[in-house]
C-alpha cells in the first residue's frame, strides 16, 4: 500500500525484488561464469545454504508490505532449482504482488514446463540468447548447447500464453556484434521483443573492459542502418530498456544502456541472493544478511523495520560514478544475484 512504501536517501521508492533461487547453472557463459573460475572444482552452495521456498515466501510478504509489487526469479539458472512452480504458487498468493517474471536461458523450458510455470502463476518470461549461429552461441555458452534448443524454449514460452516473452541479448565487442542484425531480423514481426544489453562490469571474474562495451547508441546505429527504427515513449517511469520501433510496423526492440547512459536515478530494485543476502545495487561488494534474521527469532515486524532502515540509508548509484578504479573493486558475481 502506498502509505507503507519506502524511499531511499536519493528519493527512490522500493518497487521490484529480484530473487536468485540458485547459484548453479547449466551454461558457462564466458561473460558471466567463465570456466576458469566456475570449473569442475568450483564449490557451489549446498541445498541447506539456500533460502527455502517457505523463507522466500515469508520475505516476499514482508517486501510486499514495503511497496514491492514485482518479483523476478533468476539464478544462476532458475529452472535448475527443483519444483520452482511451488515457489511461484506461493508468491502468486501474496497480496499486492501483481507481476511475477522469470529470466532463463530456456534450456529446460519444454512445452510442458512452460505450461506448468504458467499454471503456477508466472506472468512473464525473459529468455537470454546472444547469437543465432551455433558457432558463436556455443563459444559463448561454452557447454555446446545449440541455438535451436533456446529457440524451442522461446516457442514453448510463446505457446504457453505468458503475458509477454522477451529475448535478451548481451552484446560484447569481439564476441557477438555480428549477431545484432541477424537477431533483429529473426525477431522482427514476431511480437517477441528483443532487448540488447550493454556488457557490464558485474563481479570480478568476467575480464570486463570498456573496449568490450558496444554502447546503446552504437547498437541502435547498426540496426537502424539495416532495419530503420525510431524511438518510442517509455511505458512507465523507471523502465530500464529504451524502446524503439521498426518504422515498417515490424514491432519494437529495447536497448539497455546501463554503462553508457546509466539509470540509477530511477533504480527501484533490490536483489536477494540464493543465500538470503540482500543487495541494494547490482555492483555492491556485499549484501545484508537476511538469512540470519529469517533463521533467528526475529518477527516479521522486526525484519520489516530492519529493511526500512536499510533502504532509507541507500545511496547506491554505481553506474553513474563508475571509474577505472571502481571497476576493480570487489563486487558480487552475476551468478549470485542474477542480473
Ligand atoms: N541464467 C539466466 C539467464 O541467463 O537468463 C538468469 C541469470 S543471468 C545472470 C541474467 C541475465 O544477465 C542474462 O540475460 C545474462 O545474459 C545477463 N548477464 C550476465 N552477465 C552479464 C554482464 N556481464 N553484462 C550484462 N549482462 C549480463
Ligand atoms: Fe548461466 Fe545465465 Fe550466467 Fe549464462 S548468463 S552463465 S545462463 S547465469
Ligand atoms: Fe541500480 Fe546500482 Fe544499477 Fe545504479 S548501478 S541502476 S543503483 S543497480
Amino acid at each position: 500500500m502506498a502509505e507503507q512504501a519506502i524511499v531511499d536517501s536519493l528519493g527512490r521508492q522500493l518497487h521490484d525484488l529480484r530473487v536468485s533461487v540458485t547459484d548453479r547453472c547449466n551454461f558457462r557463459c564466458v561473460y558471466c561464469m567463465p570456466k576458469e573460475v566456475f570449473g569442475r572444482g568450483y564449490q557451489f552452495l549446498a541445498k541447506k545454504e539456500l533460502l527455502t521456498f517457505e523463507e522466500i515466501e515469508r520475505l516476499v510478504k514482508i517486501f510486499a508490505g514495503l511497496g514491492v509489487r514485482k518479483i523476478r526469479l533468476t539464478g544462476g539458472e532458475p529452472l535448475v532449482r527443483s519444483e520452482l512452480e511451488n515457489l511461484i504458487e506461493r508468491i502468486a498468493a501474496v497480496d499486492n504482488i501483481d507481476d511475477i517474471s522469470l529470466t532463463t536461458n530456456a534450456v529446460l523450458l519444454s512445452e510442458k514446463r512452460a505450461q506448468s510455470l504458467r499454471s503456477a502463476g508466472l506472468g512473464r518470461v525473459n529468455i537470454s540468447l546472444d547469437a543465432l549461429d551455433d558457432e558463436t552461441f556455443k563459444a559463448i555458452n561454452d557447454v555446446g548447447v545449440p541455438v535451436k534448443k533456446v529457440l524451442d524454449g522461446i516457442e514453448a514460452a510463446a505457446s504457453a500464453g505468458f503475458d509477454s516473452v522477451k529475448v535478451n541479448m548481451v552484446v560484447k565487442r569481439g564476441m557477438n556484434e555480428d549477431s545484432i542484425v541477424p537477431m533483429a531480423r529473426y525477431f522482427h514481426g514476431t511480437g517477441q521483443i528483443l532487448r540488447f544489453i550493454e556488457f557490464m562490469d558485474v563481479g570480478n571474474t568476467n575480464a570486463w573492459h570498456d573496449n568490450a562495451v558496444m554502447t546503446a547508441q552504437q547498437i541502435v546505429d547498426v540496426i537502424n542502418a539495416e532495419l530503420p527504427i525510431e524511438p518510442v515513449e517509455a511505458n512507465y517511469l523507471g523502465e530500464v530498456a529504451k524502446r524503439w520501433k521498426y518504422t515498417d510496423g515490424g514491432g519494437e526492440i529495447g536497448v539497455i544502456s546501463s554503462v553508457s547512459e546509466p539509470f540509477c536515478g530511477d533504480c527501484s530494485r533490490a536483489r536477494l541472493s540464493a543465500v538470503g543476502k540482500l543487495y541494494t545495487c547490482l555492483f555492491a561488494a556485499d549484501g545484508f544478511d537476511l538469512m540470519s534474521l529469517v533463521r533467528s527469532e526475529s518477527s516479521d515486524v522486526e525484519i520489516e523495520q530492519r529493511l526500512r532502515k536499510l533502504w532509507a540509508r541507500r545511496r547506491d548509484r554505481y553506474s553513474e560514478t563508475r571509474t577505472v578504479e571502481s571497476v576493480l573493486r570487489p563486487k558480487v558475481e552475476m551468478s549470485y544475484i542474477g542480473g
